[in-house]
């Protein structure tokens, strides 16, 4: 009964306690934020800095040949895996965001190619990394020189002698495994036994074994590390721990400052901007947060978004807030984690993620399913974008700061509702692309069938 011991402090983060205890809709935000963020940050013992991030960027550049030469749909990018900046002020209405409380954008993850999903950053990283080292210890390629060099038959029998093995509710399984098998090393997915049936099919084409667990994510990553831990010849990543698929993540904020200058868009005291990020157990979401509060500092404002049934990092920073090492789940909450979005659908938060986040992040909403729903049908009738329902988490975001008493004291006491009509709002949809039409197709009757009743 964890519940009464780790309420909240303050009346505000009771209000919010007693919502979240009812599944309701709410707003956390966080008061240990520090406007400028320090240089570095450290977590479990690592400190990381800017320069981890531009790090992670630049291995994914001296892999971009090999990239486009083993991903046909690569081809065309010369292997860079980026998503457009996309402006979004044709749904506005839909949202309830009027002209005068800032501008809304999507960047568009769903379209990430090879994985479909936000996880092609993190988790390509990730898989990368090691087989960098793995190149260089063998000898496969020299520091510097050319890494197509990996694609050969000589140097994928050397990667094929290794595995690659991840636990996850899906898409980061899809990322991993489609990856780790196109460099030629064996891949292995371990999944929650209501995984999509889909996305197992995907993999086992593509010659991934796909191990399914009882239980939820967190189960699924839990045999998924012991069955890696006896085996030298297996890397395992750890979604709850990993740094390189977090550095991975983060390095989308270098490619959006550029996207940002492009379009004309500024980031200072007068023009916020608000980022609203969907969070599982948060390694993506905070690894994108990390990237751009270092890059464009105090006023980028980050906020994630989880399904009511499943706010773990909500729950994690209400611990947090009374110090001590509390890793509570949601299910201590009452809650049960069933949700219709599946890439958030996890039990507990990333510790790693939590304790980066402690001073960067601005805050936490959750979200109920059926609104899920409702605004990928709105995104697709606004936009012509095909979003899951996971990646419609950020878009009652900026209703949450404008509509809710808690986002309005937010925006008072943190300055930007003064300057909220030059605002920027950011939604990043993260995935999509590789749902089939059957399904997708569902989602949409799903929210369009919301949408009557409410009409
Ligand atoms: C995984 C995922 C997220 C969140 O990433 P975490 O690292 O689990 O927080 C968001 N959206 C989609 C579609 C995902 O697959």
């Amino acid at each position: 009964m964890p519940d009464t011991t780790i309420l909240a402090s303050t009346p505000a983060e009771d209000l919010v306690a007693t919502s979240l205890r009812q599944a309701q809709p709410c707003l956390w935000t966080n008061p240990a934020r520090l406007a400028p963020p320090p240089v570095a940050l450290s977590a479990m013992g690592r400190s990381i800095s800017l320069d981890d991030t531009k790090a992670a960027a630049a291995r994914l550049k001296r892999f971009e040949g090999l990239l486009a030469e083993v991903f046909t749909e690569l081809a065309a990018t010369g292997g860079v895996v980026e998503s457009p900046l996309l402006p979004a002020a044709a749904l506005q209405p839909a949202l309830g965001l009027h002209a005068d409380q800032g501008r809304l954008f999507i960047k568009a993850d769903h379209s990430l190619p090879v994985a479909g999903s936000i996880k092609a950053r993190g988790g390509m990283h990730e898989v990368l990394e090691f087989a960098e080292g793995l190149a260089l210890q063998h000898g496969l390629v020299q520091p510097g020189g050319d890494y197509r060099a990996l694609a050969t038959p000589a140097a994928r029998e050397v990667l094929g002698r290794y595995q690659v093995a991840v636990g996850s509710t899906g898409n980061l399984g899809m990322s991993i495994g489609v990856v780790a098998s196109a460099l030629g090393f064996k891949a292995a997915v371990h999944m929650s036994a209501d995984a999509k049936e889909w996305k197992k099919e995907r993999l086992r084409q593509r010659g991934v074994q796909v191990v399914e667990h009882a239980g939820d994510y967190e189960r699924a990553v839990a045999a998924g590390r012991a069955q890696a831990s006896g085996d030298p010849l297996c890397h395992f990543v750890d979604d709850e721990q990993s740094f390189s698929l977090l550095l991975g993540y983060s390095a989308a904020a270098l490619h959006l400052q550029t996207q940002l200058a492009e379009q004309g868009i500024a980031v200072d005291a007068e023009h916020p901007l608000i980022v609203y990020l969907p969070c599982g157990v948060g390694g993506a979401p905070a690894g994108i947060a990390f990237g751009l509060r270092q890059l464009l500092g105090p006023h980028v404002h980050c906020f994630f978004a989880e399904p009511v049934q499943s706010p773990c990092f909500m729950v994690q920073m209400l611990a947090g807030q009374g110090g001590g090492d509390a890793h509570p789940s949601v299910y201590d909450w009452g809650l049960t984690n069933q949700t219709e979005a599946d890439g958030l659908a996890v039990p507990r938060a990333s510790l790693l993620a939590a304790e980066l986040m402690a001073p960067l992040l601005s805050g936490v909403f959750t979200v109920a399913d059926d609104t899920l729903f409702i605004h990928l049908v709105q995104v697709l009738d606004a936009l012509g974008e095909r979003i899951e329902p996971s990646a419609a988490a950020g878009f009652s975001g900026p209703g949450m700061l404008t509509g809710t008493e808690a986002g309005r004291t937010w925006l008072h006491s943190s300055g930007v509702g003064a300057v909220l009509a030059q605002a920027t709002h950011l939604v990043w949809t993260t995935g999509g692309l590789l749902v089939p039409d059957v399904q997708y197709q569902g989602f949409v009757q799903r929210g369009r069938a919301l949408l009557a009743e409410q009409a």
